[in-house]
């Protein structure tokens, strides 16, 4: 029984030997208790510190610890893609690479996936402590809309941290999008998911690589990636107004044949000019979303593009 854990890394120079002493200790454990073996598959995400370096020396040192290293930053999504692909284990977890998701846990989810009941066990934040009062907010609407549009249920609080079974990795492997959104893509390919609650906790070192703006942008991803309707609603939207304007176009030729044509009314004209054409822009940017979307998955463009793994290690000679 193999485990392989999925490390995206990306510049945690700082956090990567915090983790590594961590996850050795729970590994050893593990291996004891189980009798399971490990493998540790770090992704280098294009790091600009000595994150490569790092790597280079555990898989030197380590046999169990494997990594991929990316010709450059392709984010997160990628990483993780990258690492689901490469894994060997039966088991696969994934998680951060600065503690902020306890490795003790990952015992519990062995344990709740070695029974055979569940596909895949996963963290759950239940509280958003510790977070601005603005971006839980945001966060909040966002689970609330995109749930309400979206078939595929998208858990508030989920975390990539998570292990699951072969299976279930060979699931999301086979969705082979260019536009991911992880959340998404772990619900619609269904399976028997057991939640663990996880109150979080401050990273070990180094900082976090997600501002609010890059945050609005992944949501945007997440739903244009698993809902159409936001496209219905622009048809929505434009068929309601075509009837407003309608029926006001009605209520001008009988008020003028009625009264006459005074010359007023230009501040409301305005107004209506102004609304009609921040609906249009609006109705146009959704559907340059889609077409965006679309424009980018039709280029089959590979997910990442690997510059470096462990088997052409430079400074290994002793590797296989
Ligand atoms: N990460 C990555 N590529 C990126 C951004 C982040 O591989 O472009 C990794 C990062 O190294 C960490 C994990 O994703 O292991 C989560 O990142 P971070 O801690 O910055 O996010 P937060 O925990 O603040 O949501
Ligand atoms: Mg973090």
């Amino acid at each position: 029984m193999l485990v392989t854990i999925i490390i995206p890394c990306y510049n945690e120079e700082a956090a990567l030997p915090f983790f590594m002493e961590e996850i050795r200790r729970t590994a050893a454990a593990m291996e004891q208790a189980y009798g399971c073996g490990f493998e540790l598959l770090f992704v280098n995400d294009g790091s600009k510190d000595g994150t490569l370096m790092l790597l280079r020396r555990f898989a030197r040192e380590d046999r169990q610890v494997r990594y991929l290293s990316f010709s450059r930053n392709f984010g997160k999504e990628a990483a993780m893609y990258a690492g689901l692909r490469e894994a060997r284990g039966d088991y696969v977890a994934i998680m951060d690479a600065d503690l902020q998701h306890p490795p003790a846990m990952l015992r519990e989810m062995f344990e709740g996936l070695r029974g055979g009941e569940y596909d895949c066990v996963a963290a759950r934040r239940e509280n958003r402590k510790g977070e601005p009062p603005v971006r839980s907010f945001f966060a909040r609407c966002f689970y609330r809309f995109i749930n309400r549009i979206s078939d595929t249920e998208i858990v508030d609080g989920a975390c990539d941290f998570r292990m699951m079974t072969r299976q279930m990795v060979d699931a999301i492997v086979s969705m082979g999008e260019y536009n991911r959104f992880s959340k998404g893509i772990f619900g619609w390919v269904g399976f028997r998911t057991k939640w663990l609650p996880y109150e979080n906790v401050e990273r070990v070192a180094g900082e976090t690589k997600w501002s609010f703006w890059k945050l609005l942008l992944y949501s945007i991803q997440g739903i244009v990636g698993f809902s159409t309707v936001p496209l219905a609603l622009a048809s929505v939207l434009g068929i309601v107004l075509c009837g407003v304007s309608f029926l006001m176009v009605l209520y001008i030729i009988i008020k003028t044949l009625l009264f006459g044509d005074p010359v007023s009314g230009w501040p409301s004209l305005a107004c209506m000019v102004m609304f009609m054409g921040g609906i249009q822009l609006l109705c146009m940017g959704i559907l340059g979303q889609y077409l965006a979307k679309t424009y980018l998955e039709t280029k089959h463009r590979p997910i990442y593009i690997l510059a470096e793994t462990d088997k052409e290690n430079p400074d290994d000679q002793t590797m296989d």
